[in-house]
């Protein structure tokens, strides 16, 4: 098969006839907020970018609004993905032209100034200035079109946390979101189906594609890395059938240089299984923000399933921790419900119009984990740290105080068979700092770290400008590539780095 020079525009499998090669001045595997961002950046330079996705290439119209629908076609391992540990932990990734952004909750903050430095300073990631780091956020804001929702679209789920949070005299408010079409449906984690949310299929690569230069490559799988004289030739995978996965051909791509956006578990998962890197530190120093959640009965109706999916937070960062609320569909409040099966359950379930939903983050502090591979596929562990434990116990308790601030009449935290709290005076008791790990219901939803930029290789994967040590023509850009977890959430600065690292490519 003859190799064809990158076609600029969106291609999906029934385009591909079987076989797909294809050649371009930069290849990406990976659709994300890294990936989409550092195609942006090189296509303003004029180089030729093909981009491969896994997953389909959706538009809004098309997501259909159900657990079902989403979780087979939009998350990675259909969301079943976990980590196991001292704790078992949810760990659900996106999937598709779009990556995690497709369904996420739109929440942006810029990565804190203190990070910055501490990845300078103490990772030697000479690239990474406020200063330049600053104007990415600035552009990125402007781009993905960073607005905050109006109480009438926030709706009462966010407006009863913010009342309660002022009433204790707590520093929050609501939360810059990329969606400033947001009409507060609450599915953002079912894909955005009124197009109202600025996903990175609908920013960035929408400015890429206009340039003419790219072609996005939806349904292929990459897998295999070629080498030959300490480069990089050629990567290699499959074309997957949309709706069956099954595997309809082989896709073929040469390039130039390399990108690998596939995220922090497949970035790391690549590098390893090809063997393109040692496991020094390749699939190391998983960082996460683990999150535990908790309801609220209100003596009003709040109907949660109403506003915007995540609207509001509490800013406690120098606690190590913040608290946000959330949304889920009725279904979802039912498969995480942290009370026995039966009664009680189907009691609060009842009164689901009257419940609220909120829930503390945290900064990794003392807690990492670990991806490695396994013929079956990643292998995902992960050891929640006594301190940050603690700090998810204090950040349940404050969620606990801004109900019952704002008028709650019981409080369910997601401790696992630990009852309801009905008076603020029992909060502290109910939930004790020495709790066991595994009393938490916990969940996460930002995998960072696993393949971390250090100024000496000994020390990390990339080097300052996303270049895989050892390797010149192979860089990454995702969120694996963070040297530590950020306490805030981490598409803005996961973006950054794909322009960063897309501008370093195009030179
Ligand atoms: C449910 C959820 C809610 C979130 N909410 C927020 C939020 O509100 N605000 C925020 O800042 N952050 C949020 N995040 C996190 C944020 O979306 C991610 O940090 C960010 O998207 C990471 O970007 P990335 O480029 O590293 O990976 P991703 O965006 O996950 O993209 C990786 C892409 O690579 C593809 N891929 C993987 N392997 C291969 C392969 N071998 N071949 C081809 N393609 C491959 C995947 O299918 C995926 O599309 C949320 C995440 C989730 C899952
Ligand atoms: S709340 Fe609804 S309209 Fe708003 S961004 Fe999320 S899915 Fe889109």
């Amino acid at each position: 098969m003859p190799v064809r020079d990158v076609k600029p525009g969106r291609h999906a499998s029934p385009d591909y006839g079987g076989e797909l090669v294809v050649h371009a001045d930069v290849a990406i595997v990976g659709a994300g907020a890294g990936g989409c961002a550092a195609a942006a950046a090189m296509a303003e330079k004029g180089l030729t970018v093909a981009l491969f996705e896994e997953g389909r290439h959706w538009r809004p119209s098309e997501f259909r609004q159900g657990s079902a629908f989403a979780l087979k076609h939009l998350y990675q391992d259909r969301g079943m993905r976990s980590m196991r540990g001292n704790v078992l932990m949810a760990l659900p990734g996106g999937r598709g032209v779009g990556g995690s952004t497709l369904i996420n909750s739109a929440i942006c903050f810029r990565c804190p100034d203190e990070i910055l430095d501490q990845w300078r300073e103490q990772h030697g990631c000479s690239t990474v200035t406020r200063e330049r780091f600053g104007a990415y956020f600035d552009r990125i804001w402007e781009t993905i079109g960073v607005t905050v929702q109006s109480a009438e679209v926030q709706r009462l789920n966010n407006i009863v946390f913010k009342e309660g949070a002022e009433r204790l005299g707590l520093q929050g408010s609501f939360m810059a979101r990329s969606a400033p079409g947001c009409v507060g449906c609450g599915i953002c984690q079912y894909g955005c189906p009124t197009g109202g949310k600025a996903s990175i299929d609908r920013t960035f690569l929408v400015e890429a594609l206009a340039t003419g230069t790219v072609g996005v490559y939806a349904d292929c799988r990459i897998r295999e890395a070629r080498t030959r004289a300490g480069r990089v030739t050629e990567l290699a995978g499959q074309i997957l059938h949309p709706e069956t996965q099954a595997v309809l051909g082989t896709v073929t791509v040469r390039a130039d240089t390399f990108l690998l956006s596939a995220g922090p578990i497949g970035t790391p998962s690549f590098l390893l299984s090809n063997r393109l890197v040692d496991d020094d530190h390749c699939g190391r120093h998983l960082v996460v923000h683990p999150t535990v959640g908790a309801l609220a009965r209100m003596p009003f109706e709040v109907r949660p399933w109403h506003g915007v999916t995540q609207g509001y937070y509490v800013d406690m960062w120098e606690q190590g921790y913040l608290l946000q609320t959330y949304t889920v569909t009725p279904d979802q409040y039912f498969a995480l419900m942290p009370t026995p099966v039966g009664e009680e359950t189907m009691r609060w379930m009842a009164d689901l119009r009257h419940l609220a939903s909120a829930g503390a983050l945290v900064h990794d502090e003392d807690s990492e984990g670990r991806v490695q591979i396994t013929p079956l596929g990643p292998d995902i562990s992960y050891h929640l740290g006594e301190g940050d434990k603690r700090r998810l116990i204090e950040g349940l308790r404050k969620t606990g105080e801004v109900f019952f601030a704002a008028g709650a009449t019981a409080f369910l935290p997601f401790r696992i068979g630990g009852g309801v709290v009905h008076r603020p005076d029992d909060i502290a008791d109910h939930l004790s700092l020495d709790l066991p790990a595994t009393d938490l219901q916990l969940y996460a939803s930002h995998p960072m770290g696993t393949c971390r930029m250090s100024g000496r290789a000994e020390d990390g994967v990339v080097d300052p400008e996303g270049r895989v040590w050892g390797w010149d023509n192979l860089r990454v850009a995702d969120a694996s590539v963070f040297p530590s977890s950020l306490g805030v959430n981490p598409q803005v600065t996961t973006m950054a780095m794909g322009l960063l690292v897309g501008e370093r490519i195009a030179g």
